[in-house]
């Protein structure tokens, strides 16, 4: 079925940059003999999924979207693909992303950008677009993305799906290519909060080959959507409904608060009032790890290759073909940001506005339970609207960027529709607390 839809629909919708249709099928195969022999099944037996491009998979080209690793075939599985292979599940493809994650509609995908499927004039959202599509097409069950700034939830809220990004350290980034290191997080783009939380059992954990994993108790997700909510603490910054938010969109989260206060929670208007430098502070963090994560790509070790003789040429021939405009943009923008003249400036500065951002939402969560808010500030907009203006694509993350420079996990959840779009309502919970964000997204939805 899945191939099916794929076929039918693919060619418009372009979630795909690699499809695995052989390996797929053998791996079905394997699947049908299992469970001929009688031996026990995986949790997610036989599901069909789609995995971002920058998530290593052995034998099955990984390109980050990029020129630079258009033939790069990973000798190893990322953690959560081998705990997806485990709970036996099968891999159809590698999906469509912006370069690197380094987007928010798609657009900078060096193949061909996504397009929404509910509207194929507009852009599916980013970085995980093609994830995030993907699922709303049927052209997988569910799909892993990455988020750095809102790369899960913001396609999942502009296609109508759901996308949790977990908190930071429960899902191992190994095998993941490195954008931000303190920021990224990989997590599951699911047609509903039950199948986000089985998802979530299957790769969240411990991990000893990512130095930053987190040693927590990972508790039964599916429990705890009990549809209970009575008595629950909702906060609703008001940073998060003000200026620049659609009144529409506005409009449809404010109606799911109340249908939350129907079921027995309480909300309160609060305030983050470090918000308005969240942006600021992402962009020059996000942009420092990356210029010195991607310093690896050198035209030696991995990929692109340029034909020079020199060291020095090779190095910057490889570079300047093999990265595209936003990837270039970011490591001028990082390396300016580390230099020794500018550090204490600009990085030091940022980390300092990081930490006061974080104690927002340390100061809020001792009152309440979630803070909830509207996913993006407008629906899907149109291919091509905000391409040359990437100040403006940049606030388009105004309200996944806090959380994420916070580390606390959010789900986004369709909450209604504008202009014929889907809306989507982010809930935002304490760190290591997805039981009680899925448990508040499981109930409204
Ligand atoms: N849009 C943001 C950026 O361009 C977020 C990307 C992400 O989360 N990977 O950095």
């Amino acid at each position: 079925q899945t191939f099916q839809n794929i076929q039918q629909r693919e060619d418009r919708v372009k979630a795909y940059i690699t499809l695995n249709e052989d390996g797929a099928r053998s791996a079905a195969k394997q699947l049908d003999d299992k469970l001929a022999s009688g031996e026990a099944r995986g949790p997610l037996f036989g599901l069909p999924v789609g995995i971002k491009d920058n998530i290593v998979t052995e034998g099955l080209r990984t390109t980050c979207a990029s020129q630079f690793l258009s033939n790069f075939n990973p000798v190893y599985d990322a953690t959560v693909t081998s705990k997806l292979r485990a709970a036996d599940t099968v891999t159809i493809g590698k999906l469509n992303m912006d370069e690197f994650a380094m987007g928010g509609s798609n657009e900078n995908s060096s193949f061909y950008p996504v397009r929404n499927p509910w509207n194929l004039e507009r852009v599916p959202g980013g970085s995980s677009g093609g994830s995030a599509a993907a699922v709303a097409a049927g052209e997988a069950y569910f799909t892993l993305g990455s988020d750095t700034g809102g790369s899960i939830r913001q396609p999942a809220s502009y296609c109508g799906i759901v996308g949790l990004k977990p908190t930071y350290g429960l899902v191992s980034r190994f095998g993941l290519v490195a954008f931000a290191s303190s920021l990224d997080q990989i997590g599951p783009l699911t047609k509903n909060v039950e199948d986000s939380a089985h998802v979530l059992q299957a790769i969240a954990g411990y991990d000893s080959m990512d130095s930053t994993s987190a040693k927590v108790d990972i508790p039964d997700y599916t429990s705890a959507l009990t549809g209970d909510v009575s008595g629950l603490r909702i906060a609703v910054p008001k940073e998060y409904l003000g200026e620049g938010v659609d009144a529409e969109v506005k409009e449809s989260v404010l109606n799911a608060l109340k249908v939350l206060e129907g079921l027995g929670a309480v909300w309160e208007e609060v305030s983050l009032p470090h918000t308005e430098y969240a942006v600021a502070t992402y962009y020059l963090l996000a942009s420092s790890e990356a210029s010195s994560n991607l310093a690896r790509f050198d035209g030696v070790r991995y990929g692109q290759r340029a034909d020079t003789g020199n060291l020095l040429d090779l190095y910057h021939e490889s570079r300047s073909q093999g990265f595209g405009d936003e990837v270039k943009r970011r490591i001028m923008l990082g390396t300016y940001a580390l230099s020794s003249g500018y550090y204490d400036a600009y990085y030091l500065k940022a980390q300092q506005a990081r930490t006061l951002i974080k104690q927002d939402f340390d100061q809020v969560f001792e009152k309440y339970d979630v803070i909830i808010g509207p996913t993006a500030p407008t629906t899907a907009f149109k291919l091509g609207a905000q391409v040359d203006d990437p100040l403006t694509m940049y606030l388009n993350d105004i309200l996944t960027i806090p959380v994420s420079l916070a580390g606390v996990p959010a789900v986004s959840v369709p909450c209604g529709f504008a202009g014929g779009m889907p809306v989507g309502m982010q809930v935002i919970g304490k760190a290591f607390d997805e039981s009680t964000v899925l448990r508040v997204a499981h109930a409204y939805e």
